[in-house]
């Protein structure tokens, strides 16, 4: 039995070419899915009647059980969801003047270690499968009826570490006949996983890439996240500029800024310095406060010391406001009071 929710376009077409049956039956499947949101082969009434039961047995629509649903004042919803494992993973819906934007989780903890983030602190149990992925976005579609513009994957998890799923859930997302989020409203965010951004460069669908960077240089990044050790600066901004050479499309940097940490005008030079002739755009965020490290949130005359260095060394850069910290919707936070 199959996860519906997980398959491509191709991966239809195999299923159906191999049962000897049609693949545009592929297509329509699709569009019942996601268009028509009909979780039940016989209400498909272009499909043949002799061919349901044998879907019905190859088949399941299972969802996600939603445990708590957090409204934040400024209308960020957050969605803790168990998995059939008993899992909990977490969903944001964010209210932006463009549409509505969703926060997905690609998998279960995360190994990545970053020593500011909540994260980290359940290791890695597995990747998320595609199709819990996919359901993140129909359960925050069906528990609100907004229709999600836009998705990021910046939930828990490292997305390059899941790649292959990730991918395909990208894929089965922007289909056209299907939810159509359109390429270029899906963003994959990673800590730097440097051989995923070559092969992420040869990827056909133009998503935004974006790169949580957090220091400028090995000596501080190294100490703020582990995989800098594996894949220092230099190689991530040598893959950075392969893929842009490749893909021309303008990467996203994000900086979080932590009080006296990574917040100096030093840093703010550096960066400017290691960003010079790259088309990037910096996102820097307020550091979100955890309970389970000391690190502190910049104050605020030092965000914007930070943001004027860069504006005026001729970055682009943008201060992003913050969303949903009411509800703990930043970062690992509401899962991890949860399994308290
Ligand atoms: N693993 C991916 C995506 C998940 S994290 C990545 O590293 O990009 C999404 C973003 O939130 C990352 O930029 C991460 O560094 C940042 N983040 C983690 N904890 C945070 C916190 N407490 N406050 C603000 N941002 C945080």
């Amino acid at each position: 039995m199959q996860h519906i929710y997980g398959m491509t376009e191709e991966a239809l077409k195999g299923y159906f070419i191999q049962i000897g049956e049609k693949p545009f039956r592929a297509r329509q499947i699709i569009s019942w899915l996601y268009r028509q949101k009909v979780n039940d082969f016989s209400a498909m009434t272009d499909i043949k009647k002799d061919l349901k039961p044998r879907l019905e047995a190859d088949f399941c629509f299972d969802e996600l059980e939603c445990v708590t649903k957090n409204v934040s004042s400024d209308g960020t919803i957050k969605f803790l969801f168990k998995l059939a494992d008993d899992n909990l993973i977490e969903t944001v819906l964010m209210s932006q003047d463009y549409g509505y934007s969703v926060c997905v989780t690609s998998e279960v903890g995360c190994n990545m270690g970053c020593a500011f983030c909540a994260s980290g602190l359940k290791k890695k149990q597995r990747n998320l499968e595609t199709y819990e992925m996919v359901l993140q976005i129909l359960m925050v579609e069906k528990l609100t009826n907004v229709k999600v513009t836009h998705v990021v994957v910046m939930g828990i998890g490292e997305p390059f570490d899941n790649y292959d799923n990730v991918l395909d859930f990208l894929r089965i997302i922007n289909h056209p006949l299907g939810l159509e989020i359109g390429q270029r409203h899906l963003t994959v965010s990673t800590c730097g996983l440097v051989p995923k951004i070559y092969e992420f460069a040869d990827f056909p669908l133009q998503v935004n890439l974006a790169i949580s960077l957090h220091a400028p240089n090995d000596e501080l990044r190294s100490k703020l996240m582990p995989i800098n050790k594996v894949y220092n600066i230099g190689e991530l901004f040598t893959a950075l500029r392969v893929y842009y050479a490749k893909t021309k499309r303008r990467l996203t940097i994000e900086y979080i800024l932590i009080n006296e940490v990574n917040d100096n005008p030093k840093e703010a030079y550096e960066l400017a310095n290691l960003l010079r002739g790259l088309n990037a755009y910096v996102n820097l965020i307020p550091y979100n406060e955890v309970l389970e490290n000391p690190f502190k949130r910049s104050l605020r005359e030092r965000q914007r010391a930070f943001y004027d260095i860069l504006k005026k060394q001729n970055i682009s850069v943008t201060l992003r406001k913050e969303q949903g910290s009411d509800i703990a919707a930043a970062c690992g936070q509401l899962r991890s009071k949860y399994l308290k």
